[in-house]
This record gives C-alpha cells, structure tokens and sequence, in this order.
C-alpha cells in the first residue's frame, strides 16, 4: 500500500514559488504578558462595547441581503477621521476600506503588481509586503537601510532607478524599527518612482497615530501614484475587527474595483467600524497614554544599557543581543512576549499597559544582568 516517505508538498500541483515556504507566523502563546504583535493593550470601552452590539443587532435584521458593496456610510465617516485628523480634507471618493490594511495591500498589488511586475521595499520593514507580492506573483526587491535604519535617500533612489519596480513600499512609521520618513523623503522616492517607470508609492502608515511626526497624507494631493494605508487595529484598538483602508486619488480606488470580491466587507463589519468611529475621541485618548509609556519604554530601557531605535510607533526595538534568540527565550522565561522579527541583534516590543511595561523592564533588567 501507498505509505510513502515523501512529503505531501511533493505531489501536490502548488505553484513553484510557494513551494518549501513559510506563512506569516508571529507565535501566538498563552503566556502573562503578550507584548509581540504591536496590538493596542485596551480593550474597548464599555460604552462602544454596547454601541456595537446595538449596531450589530440593527445589521442583523438586513443579514439576509449582501450589504452595502461601496461601503458609502463607513468610507465616509473613514474620510471625516482623515480629515480631522490627518492635515489634508479627503471625500469618500478618496477612501478605499476592506478587511484589514493588509487586504488593502492585497488589493493594490493585484490592481498594480502581479505577475511580470515587481515591487521594492526597503528593509527590515514590515514582512508582509513581501509575503503579499509572492502571494500575488508579483516579484519581490529588497531595498536597503541605513545602518541607523533610517531610509538613505540615494540609495533608495538608485535602487528605484536600476530595478524600476511597479510598486514602491514606504513604511511611516516602519515596523519593526519605529522609524518615521520624513515628507521630503516620500518625495523624493515618489519622483524617482515616476522618472522611472512611473509606478505606484503605498506610503503603510498603520502606525501614524503614534508617531511624533504629521501624517504625510497631504502629499496625496497633485500625486495620483501616490496611496496612504492605514488601519483600526493599532490606533483604534480594533485589530479583531479587521479594517483597513486607503487614502489616494479616485482613481485609485475606481481601479481597485477591479480585483476586490463583491460584498468583501460584511455589514457586521461596517456596523462594527462606524460604532467605533463614533469613539474616536476616546481611543485617541488611549492612543496618547501609549505614546507616553512608548517614551517611557525609550528612556527605561536606555537605563539599562540597551540600545534603542528612536520610535514614533507603538513599539520599541531593542538591542543589541549577541544571540538574539537566547535573549528572546529569555524575555519569554520571564513570561513577557515579544518579537523576534530576524533583524540580528534587535527585539521588538510593543507598548503595553503600564503593568505590562513594567513586567518587561524587569525582564530585560535581569537579562543585562546575565550578560555582564
Ligand atoms: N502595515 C504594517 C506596517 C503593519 O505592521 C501591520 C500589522 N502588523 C499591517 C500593515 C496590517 O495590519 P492590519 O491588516 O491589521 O490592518
């Protein structure tokens, strides 16, 4: 009988380019102190929590109907936010929303990548825009960073102009090291963009809400190749939700249209978002005590001898560990999670409540111990 020693990955017909790969895998364990994804620790006020029910139950009464396809009522309270809050007025016609900004990215690479084209992120940055390409067939160039992890506008420019990607990432602020980049660098990216090819710049500012820095959503303005991620699961709190969105020219969001699935969005989903965009000014109060406890993070863990990237996100990345792997299993002893994300010598840990930060110092503290 067929008993065989070779893997199933052998016989089955999947595409050569997925073959041997690994998923997208941060460890998700049962442990104190989880400080490893860059979620927000605050679980949604009371009063939301009631709000979305209420609105949950008002969806279910329609459940039978395919909800609203364009998403008219959340993209226009998504563009409200924007422009309160992001420098630059934007109308509906600007805003794309779908499950997470990671299907946004999804979205755009099937719209502006796919097979024969390719897109350049500058790295280490966020490790799903290069799984989303291979994903999506679209060829993967990794583009570099200063040793400070800061983006060297030459060379970032002169990687564009030699590989003439079709899609350029821009992280503000990047994951895992915190950086912002600045305006003048976006520009400067953008216009060697469009001098070569001209090509798509998604400017992922998940993060922004946190950072020192203004949104750098007003350079959508004139650029049509220009596009703005974001999403509710950092600064919202929301990463069970699921929605993400963009900001760009309509017709960024006209071509979109193309590759989303009909209904992507469920009405359970839109009612979750408006019900917590009716909080906004509450979750933003939250997002200012992460901001200060982020800085306390930078300050502490500088007092213990670690290194630290300066951050404008809700996570820190610290450093530096001779054997980066021992010291993240050591953190874990201590039951405090944080993340590896395979850039040597550097950990990264996101900002907790101030219990959770303080369980983490103490980790790290002893950890230095150990290494004296
Ligand atoms: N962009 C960046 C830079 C991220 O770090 C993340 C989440 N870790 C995402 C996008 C995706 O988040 P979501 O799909 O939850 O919106």
């Amino acid at each position: 009988s067929g008993i065989s020693d070779r893997s199933p990955w052998d016989e089955l017909p999947v595409r050569d380019e997925l073959k041997g790969k690994s998923p997208y895998g941060a460890p998700q364990l049962d442990v104190p102190v989880q400080l490893n994804t860059n979620e927000n620790p605050y679980p949604l006020p009371e009063p939301l929590v009631a709000r979305i029910a209420e609105r949950v139950a008002e969806a279910a009464r329609t459940l039978n109907r395919y909800p609203d396809r364009d998403a008219i009522e959340l993209r226009t309270e998504l563009a409200r936010y924007l422009t309160r809050t992001g420098g630059h007025p934007v109308a509906v016609e600007n805003v794309w929303a779908a499950n997470g900004s990671n299907e946004v990215l999804q979205q755009l690479l099937q719209t502006f990548g796919g097979p024969g084209r390719t897109a350049i992120g500058f790295e280490p940055s966020y490790s799903m825009h290069a799984l989303i390409a291979r994903g999506t067939g679209t060829g993967w160039i990794s583009g570099p960073r200063s040793e400070d992890f800061t983006i060297d506008v030459a060379a970032a420019v002169a990687a564009i102009a030699e590989n003439r990607p079709d899609v350029v990432f821009i992280t503000s602020p990047n994951n895992p090291t915190g950086t912002a980049v600045a305006a003048d660098t976006v520009l400067a990216l953008y216009e060697a963009a469009q001098a070569a090819k001209p090509s798509l710049v998604v400017v992922d500012e998940a993060y922004v809400e946190f950072s020192h820095r203004d949104s750098l959503l007003p350079l959508i303005e004139g650029r049509p190749n220009l596009v703005v991620s974001r999403t509710m699961s950092k600064a919202f709190g929301a990463a069970g939700l699921r929605l993400g969105y963009l900001a760009a020219h309509p017709a960024v969001v006209d071509a979109v249209q193309l590759v989303r699935l009909p209904y992507h969005l469920s009405a359970v989903t839109q009612a979750t978002a408006l019900a917590a965009l009716e909080h906004t000014d509450t979750l933003l109060g939250y997002v200012e005590q992460l901001k200060a406890e982020r800085d306390r993070l930078v300050t502490e863990l500088r007092g213990i001898g670690c290194e630290v990237t300066d951050s404008d996100a809700n996570f820190v990345q610290f450093g530096k560990f001779p054997d980066t792997h021992a010291a993240w299993q050591r953190i874990l002893d201590r039951g405090v999670l944080v993340r590896d994300n395979g850039v040597p010598g550097w950990l990264r840990v996101t900002a907790g409540t101030p219990e959770e930060n303080d369980a983490f110092l103490d980790a790290v503290r002893e950890l230095m111990k150990e290494q004296e």
